[in-house]
């Protein structure tokens, strides 16, 4: 059997530092989180210094923490903002909630990242913001989008949640914008032991509003400025996290590595993932494009092999949008991929052994 992912083959490899660390947190009773917690403290400060921003906030997951800065940069009623057509519901969603408009634009064919070239049509006198998913770990191409930014006068808030430690030109992700989101879901690059994330960015201004919007509008106890929520990461959490993150970057190597033993071993003509000049991809997913997918898939499961789907549907023509009327027109290539995407097992302690097993199936279905 081949899963998905192995969560418990990670956790085997550091079990002792894992086990160190929900100890002292539970030894301190440091469970909820909050600026008095060192352990979150610790964690906002190495994620932080890792990713290249002077701030780092914890929340409970990645859907808060984009829904948390869209709030802070006082986005709402009447405000458009934009979105790839694929992508997880998180990044549209957490716009609706601070009642904000999301707007669709459709992907790239190739890099499955936001179309640049659709944007500009996108655009109105209502548009704030732009929100560039850099989806399956591949950065979305962050020079265009800076150029509309400025153009348009429109802010960035980059939607990391696949992309841990992914590179454009250089330099991480979640350093382009005015602030970027990360999630912490176990299944992630970087994940906690249940649900985590965080807002990461340069402007103190910023960060503090976030902190506040996350714990109840207050920095001080019982001081509350204006109504925030309860999204805080919590102290087992930043602990674990403090630990998976000292072995990121090898395990986005392995990651790397295993793409490029599924890129040497595929020879059908399926369509394996590009990566452009310049884009340090992370591989939180390897997807291809198949004629045959449904097909394909099942031909997988029947091998015991977990691949996977994402997304089936592309946002637009999600049930809980139906009501915007979208055809296969309004967003063809988002439509149209959905149709051919399959995400195969990938993880960094897949083997090579395990990799020539899919890529044998895929091969001969193909
Ligand atoms: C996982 C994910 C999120 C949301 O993160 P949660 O922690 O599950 O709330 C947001 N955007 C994208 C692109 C994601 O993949």
């Amino acid at each position: 059997m081949i899963p998905f992912v192995d969560l418990k083959a990670q956790y085997v490899s550091i079990k002792k530092e894992i086990d160190n660390a929900i100890e002292n947190v539970i030894r301190d009773t440091a469970f909820v989180g909050g600026s008095g917690n060192k352990y979150n403290q610790e964690f906002e400060k190495v994620f932080a210094a890792y990713i290249g921003t002077k701030y780092c906030v914890g929340c409970g997951n990645g859907t808060d923490a984009i829904e948390i800065i869209v709030k802070a940069l006082g986005l709402g009623p009447g405000d458009e903002v934009i979105v790839p057509a694929l992508t997880w519901i998180a990044t549209s969603e957490a716009v609706s909630s601070c009642g904000a408009t999301p707007v669709f634009v459709d992907v790239d064919q190739t890099t499955y990242t936001i179309d640049t070239k659709k944007i500009k049509r996108a655009i109105t006198t209502k548009t704030k913001a732009i929100i560039p998913v850099h989806l399956y770990g591949l950065p979305a191409d962050m020079d265009e989008i800076t150029k509309i930014a400025k153009t348009h006068s429109l802010l960035i808030i980059e939607d990391c949640a696949q992309a841990h430690g992914a590179e454009y030109k250089g330099k991480k992700v979640g350093t382009f914008g005015v602030a970027a989101t990360f999630s912490f879901f176990p299944g992630k690059n970087l994940g906690g032991y249940g649900d985590a994330g965080a807002i990461v960015t340069n402007d103190e201004g910023l960060a503090i509003k976030t902190r506040m919007l996350a714990n109840h509008g207050m920095l001080k106890r019982h001081e509350h400025e204006f109504e925030g929520r309860n999204s805080r990461l919590d102290g087992l959490q930043a602990a674990i996290l403090s630990v998976k993150l000292k072995h990121l970057d090898k395990w986005n190597n392995n990651r790397i590595k295993n793409a490029a033993l599924y890129d040497k071993y595929i020879i059908s003509n399926i369509i394996t993932p590009k990566t452009p000049d310049h884009h340090k991809h992370v591989y939180h997913l390897y997807v291809i494009q198949s004629q045959n997918r449904d097909r394909l898939k099942e031909k997988l499961k029947e091998e015991e092999i977990e691949a996977s789907i994402h997304y089936p549907t592309a946002l637009p023509y999600l049930k809980c949008y139906q009501h915007l009327r979208y055809t296969e027109k309004d967003f063809p290539i988002a439509y149209s991929l959905s149709k051919k995407i399959l995400s195969l097992p990938m993880f960094p302690e897949l083997t090579e052994e395990q990799i020539k097993c899919v890529t044998k199936i895929i091969n001969n279905e193909n």
